[in-house]
């Protein structure tokens, strides 16, 4: 379904994020987490991108299973880095083939594994791709009048790349100006820094909705990873002295992860979010107690359909 018309239903909107398993345990472990977590009916889920051809080819392949073989709308990642034009052109059309609605659309890090020449790019920012994007739709190559609806990721706690922040502000309203249709934010774990943010973009004139990422820690190694993946992350002291409290134990520290994350969920509806978009890790224990907790009832029953 077009993003804006999943919006403009009933709100928040519930999302989950994957990505594509390199190894066949790791994909039966992906499987049966979408499986545990299609009776949730979240309003989409999303598929990360990397760099490199096959991880690439995995998306497309993930994307696509999840479309045909469940009930979930996907929405696929797809990030400026090693492409060009012609290449760009040839996913979108396959997505469009494929009825897939919308395209998160991302600048995209170079993994510190792949050498490449960035100048041989066709894209350089995130905008660039949503404008070829929003040409593709013109194009009227996809069966929705509209096109693909396009996400943009959002920084509540800034980018590194940035350090100015009034001009990375510039930089997103001219990201959404361009055509974005909504913006799902990097993980934080301080809520007034996602609210803040908000305010931010409402003074900016950036109108579209805003969804909040959010990120359990179920475990040590992968507090440690985050750091690595969301650079910049802030991580408050109330949060690290819960967790040290209990860091050889962990159990406990899933625990505590798992009630921060919730509340940083109850304190978002309570402000109103757009919506509420879970990196899962591809695991599901941990969103499947978030979301039990809140209360929020199940959109509608949904018969299993997993691959
Ligand atoms: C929700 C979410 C999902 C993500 N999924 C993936 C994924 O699947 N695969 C992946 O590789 N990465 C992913 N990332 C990481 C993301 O690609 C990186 O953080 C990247 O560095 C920034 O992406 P962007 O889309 O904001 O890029 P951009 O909008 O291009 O911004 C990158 C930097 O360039 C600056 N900038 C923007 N426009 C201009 C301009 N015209 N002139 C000068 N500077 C400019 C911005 O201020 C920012 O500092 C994701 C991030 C988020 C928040």
């Amino acid at each position: 379904m077009h993003i804006t018309d999943i919006m403009r239903g009933d709100s928040p909107t519930f999302s989950f994020e994957f990505f594509p398993p390199k190894t066949p345990e790791a994909a039966e472990v992906l499987y049966q987490t979408i499986r545990d977590l299609e009776s949730y009916m979240p309003h989409f889920v999303s598929v990360t991108y990397g760099a490199g051809g096959s991880t690439r080819d995995l998306t497309h392949d993930l994307v696509e299973r999840i479309k045909n073989t469940t009930k979930l709308d996907p929405i696929p990642h797809l990030t400026c880095i090693c492409h060009d034009e012609g290449e760009i052109e040839a996913i979108l059309a396959r997505y469009a083939k494929s009825g897939i609605a919308n395209i998160l659309a991302l600048g995209g890090d170079q993994p510190p594994e792949i050498t490449y020449d960035k100048s041989r790019d066709s894209f350089r920012h995130a905008i660039d791709l949503v404008k070829f994007i929003r040409q593709f739709n013109d194009s009227g190559a996809h069966h929705d009048p509209r096109g693909f609806g396009i996400g943009v990721a959002g920084f509540p706690e800034g980018h590194p790349a940035t350090p100015n922040r009034l001009v990375e502000m510039d930089h997103l309203k001219a990201k959404v100006d361009a055509g974005a249709d909504y913006i799902v934010t990097q993980l934080f774990f301080e809520n007034r820094d996602f609210l803040d943010f908000r305010e931010r973009c409402a003074l900016a004139n950036i109108n579209v909705p805003i969804i909040a990422g959010i990120m359990p820690i179920t475990s040590m190694s992968g507090l440690r990873r985050i750091a690595q993946l969301a650079g910049g992350a802030h991580f408050p002291a109330r949060l690290l002295r819960a967790i040290q409290r209990c860091e050889n134990d962990p159990e406990m520290v899933k625990r505590v992860g798992v009630h921060f994350a919730l509340e940083q969920c109850h304190d978002l509806l309570d402000n109103h979010v757009a919506g509420i978009h879970f990196y899962t890790l591809n695991r599901s224990d941990a969103t499947r107690v978030i979301f039990d907790s809140l209360g929020i009832p199940r959109r509608r029953k949904a018969q299993s359909a997993a691959p």
